[in-house]
């Protein structure tokens, strides 16, 4: 199945053409479609999967087919390292470089001062770790009341290195009607429940 079959635009494949992708992989088969549609996806999918862009592909797509009304950020994706979220971020860059859509990766151990200053010139996406995320919603540099797409990756991870309170702040200030896609590696008890508690009719999408 070629990426085109999956109704990703022109510009979309081409990045994905540059990157050398020749077809999109199991979970990106499986999900893109679903998220395309506007559904919320609870995905179970391992590091290596391509889960980053079974993501990033519709989000992007999403995001350029239908312009902002409004000058806030219009994606959250949290992740749990400092490494995935730069991960995250390459890859927006990378499949969105003929969009004009940009982005910032927050996370903690640096000065705030780059990532304060790209907030302010305006993005369209944030990808962070939660405690430097919530640092600067404290300080008043970060609004998600426009948020229209939440993405939790690697949940499990999250759960397990006790961001789970802040992860519930953050999602506090995201507004309720939102399209909202949750991945983790493994499904714990607690996993299933803080899924429930922020998937609103999701679509299963698992991936061994
Ligand atoms: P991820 O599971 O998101 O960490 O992705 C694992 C690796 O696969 C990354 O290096 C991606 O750049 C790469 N990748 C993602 N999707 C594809 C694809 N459809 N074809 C080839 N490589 C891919």
């Amino acid at each position: 199945m070629p990426f085109k079959a999956l109704n990703l635009s022109a510009p979309i494949v081409s990045a994905l053409e540059s990157k050398g992708y020749v077809q999109p992989t199991a979970v990106q088969q499986k999900a893109i479609p679903v998220i395309l549609e506007g559904r919320d996806i609870f995905g179970s999918a391992q590091t290596g999967s391509g889960k980053t862009a079974a993501f990033a592909l519709p989000l992007l797509q999403l995001m350029s087919s239908k312009p902002a009304t409004h000058r806030g950020v219009r994606t959250l994706v949290l992740a749990p390292t400092r490494e995935l979220a730069l991960q995250i971020g390459d890859s927006f860059r990378d499949y969105g470089k003929h969009l004009g859509l940009k982005h910032v990766v927050i996370f903690g151990g640096v000065s705030q001062h780059a990532q304060t200053t790209q907030l302010r010139n305006g993005v369209s996406t944030i990808v962070a770790t939660p405690g430097r995320l919530l640092d600067l919603m404290d300080q008043g540099f970060v609004k998600l009341n426009d948020i229209e797409f939440l993405v939790l990756d690697e949940a499990d991870k999250m759960f397990d290195m006790g961001f789970i309170k802040d992860i519930k702040k953050i999602v506090a200030k995201v507004p309720a009607k939102r399209q909202t896609l949750f991945f983790s590696a493994t499904l714990p008890p607690e996993i299933k429940q803080l899924a429930a508690s922020l998937l609103r009719d999701p679509v299963t999408v698992e991936v061994q």
